[in-house]
């Protein structure tokens, strides 16, 4: 059983949830899922979501379980991680005088206001979710799919050719910047860069617990599992 904390200070926390029973329920994977509100449950978990919402706000409202948060996955650099929207803002610049926890610039509100907010398709080079028809239905059959991405190696100049189109909600999103050397491009719409991978830590600037395509969720939970 993985056991997977959501970070419970703001944002569509039940939506995360749902997200993860999908995709767990796809691969046959067992995992339990627990809303963190309080330092003390940071210590037994396998795997955070670090939901969307207003990153000023978060550190204001969650300072003591984003303390608890961040010192775990400073000395626990390949525990798994999907930080979406504000999330990943939090993810990259921490604050305070630390480091960032995934090593890629990150501008807040970068595409425009609240009323821009959009939809859109975008590219990524994540595979589309088996469906219920799909013959992945073990644990092993879930490490085996893991493994197959691990082997398609980081993006390049073919990526059209492999990638596939995902819907995706950009809510007063952030842009990424620069990305550092432990840090591959993901998922893109148009030439700009909306999700980024280091180890099994993965950023998106979308929300992507709100459109019932889960293969982001179903990539982390394949992280928690190897
Ligand atoms: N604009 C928010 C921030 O800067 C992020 C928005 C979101 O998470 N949808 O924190």
């Amino acid at each position: 059983m993985i056991r997977i904390g959501v970070i419970g200070i703001q944002g569509a926390i039940h939506a995360h949830e749902a997200s993860l029973m999908c995709a767990a329920s796809a691969i046959g994977a067992l995992i339990d899922v627990h809303v963190l509100r309080h330092p003390e449950q940071i210590s037994n978990i396998d795997g955070f979501v670090m939901p969307g919402g207003e990153s000023t706000a978060m550190r204001l409202a969650g300072s003591s379980i984003l303390s608890a948060l961040f010192e775990r996955l400073e000395h626990e650099s390949e525990l798994p991680v999907l930080a979406t929207c504000a999330g990943a803002i939090l993810l990259a610049d921490p604050g305070g005088d630390m480091d960032p926890l995934i090593d890629v610039e990150i501008t807040r509100n970068a595409w425009g206001r609240q009323k821009e907010s959009f939809e859109a398709s975008i590219r990524t080079t994540l595979p589309e979710p088996p469906d219920a028809h799909s013959k992945i239905s073990t644990i092993e059959d879930a490490r085996e799919l893991s493994m197959t991405r691990t082997a398609l190696g980081s993006p390049s100049s073919d990526v059209e050719t492999r990638s596939g189109l995902m819907p995706a909600v950009f809510i007063r999103a952030p842009k990424f910047g620069d990305l550092g050397p432990s840090c591959e491009a993901i998922a893109w719409l148009g030439d700009e860069v909306v999700g980024v991978r280091s180890g099994h830590k993965v950023a998106v600037s979308f929300h992507p617990e709100l459109t019932s395509d889960f293969r982001i969720h179903l990539s982390f939970i394949q992280s928690c599992l190897i």
